[in-house]
């Protein structure tokens, strides 16, 4: 028996097993949106099998791109080795990964209420509100999940670090108090290179590929690792609702996903650098960062391999600070979006967080940093030349509030979760 190989090999060489079969050694792109039935009755079998969720029959057809790409199965079984899960189901879109589970596990299967654990990113807390997709949703804390199901409950969704406050929740304390139901897992901070929820007892680990596992800021996707069984009820959703990955961004994804590790690992440690560096400057009054309040219950400990490249930050002039702070910086772009080899400066409250109802959304003085490849002392420089700007509109202010004390060490929470249980 051979030893398991190491994650950096997986996700160089995972996803590509019938290439050397095919006579090639780069990711081919299957753009063919029907393909040629063998006689009437093998395609209609294919259909059928494609149609309720499962694989491809070894004599059928591919018959239709909706329910069946070359391009995109390769990228989805790579995902699936690097999240240590049996199948994964690849999306045009990580919200349209998040419907699809939405409905896979209520209106499909007869439920109708999900537990949420905010924070959530924007978009998804807003779609689970907005009785868009007619589940009944109740938000909670984490140690609040177990009094929040019910026998209606078809799905509980969490996700860890969170967006933007990088909280960290107890992934497999969250399966426990679920007991039955699924929990899935929103892995886009942490990607499967520092974090892998199914080994935890998650029920599914769903990305935004847009994020990290693209990386490269050029490909929207999502996918969910699971079980082979969940993933044929996803694939029938999206069979039947077409949210598709188009095979040129599986394409790219694939190819991202080769360097996912080594990205990964450099722009962690380009954010500890500048996190050491943020937590002393007077313009910021609070840092949030994972394991900067020391790991107080062990969870960074036991659930992941390492603290990522997302900061979220407090600026000391408030909304104004925040403000100059995203005009005034030039490698840091002003974008939405993260985890891309270059790094970017948003506002939440304004704009990722935005659908999200007050009480829940991050304060006014919040900014989100996402940590590229650039050299991380550049990185600073440019961040302090940013602050300098920030500050000099607001010099007429009273010292004191400028050269106030440091930020303390506790990282609190940006949003008022407890009140925003409905
Ligand atoms: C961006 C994002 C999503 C949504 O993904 P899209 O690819 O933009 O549809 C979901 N969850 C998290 C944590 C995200 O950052």
């Amino acid at each position: 028996m051979t030893a398991p190989l190491h994650p950096d090999t997986v996700a160089v060489h995972s996803g590509r097993s019938d290439l050397e079969g095919l006579g090639v050694h780069a990711l081919p792109i299957d753009l063919s949106t029907t393909n040629p039935l063998p006689d009437i009755e093998r395609g209609g079998d294919s259909y059928e099998a494609m149609a309720t969720g499962g694989r491809p029959p070894a004599d059928g057809s591919l018959v239709y791109a909706r329910l069946w790409n070359p391009t995109v199965a390769r990228v989805e079984d790579a995902l699936a080795e690097m999240e240590h899960a049996e199948a994964s189901v690849a999306f045009g879109s990580g919200m349209a990964a998040v419907t699809a589970v939405i409905l896979a596990h209520t209106n499909a299967v007869g439920k109708r209420h999900v537990v949420a654990v905010r924070p959530l990113y924007g978009g998804t807390d807003h779609l689970l509100g907005s009785g868009l997709l007619g589940a009944e949703v109740t938000y909670c804390d984490p140690h609040e999940v177990a009094s929040s199901i019910r026998p209606d409950t078809g799905l509980v969704v969490l996700e860890t670090p969170a967006n933007p406050t990088l909280d960290l929740a107890d992934i497999a304390d969250v399966v426990r108090q679920a007991a039955t139901v699924p929990v899935v897992v929103d892995n886009t901070f942490a990607t499967p290179v520092l974090q892998n929820p199914l080994d935890l007892g998650a029920a599914m680990s769903l990305h935004s590929a847009t994020k990290y596992l693209g990386g490269h800021g050029d490909v929207i996707a999502g996918v969910v690792a699971c079980s082979e069984q969940t993933a044929e009820a996803l694939r029938r959703v999206r069979a039947v609702t077409g949210g598709l990955l188009h095979p040129l961004g599986a394409y790219l994804l694939h190819r991202g996903l080769a360097t996912l590790p080594v990205r990964m690992r450099q722009q962690q440690e380009n954010a500890r650098r500048i996190v050491q560096w943020l937590i002393d400057r007077p313009e910021v009054t609070e840092v949030f960062y994972p394991g900067l309040d020391g790991d107080p219950h062990g969870i960074l400990e036991r659930q992941m391999r390492g603290t990522g490249a997302m900061i979220a930050m407090r600026m000391r002039g408030g909304f104004a600070a925040a403000s100059a702070v995203t005009s005034a910086t030039t490698l840091f772009t002003h974008a939405v979006s993260l985890g891309g080899v270059d790094s970017l400066i948003q506002h939440p409250a304004a704009l990722t967080h935005r659908p999200v109802p007050p009480e829940a959304r991050p304060a006014a003085d919040v900014l989100r940093l996402s940590i590229g490849l650039e050299d991380a002392a550049d990185l600073i420089a440019d961040l302090a030349q940013a602050f300098e700007c920030s500050r000099a509109p607001t010099a007429d202010r009273p010292l004191s509030a400028r050269t106030g004390p440091l930020r303390s060490a506790q990282r609190g929470p940006l949003a008022q979760k407890g009140a925003a249980r409905r």
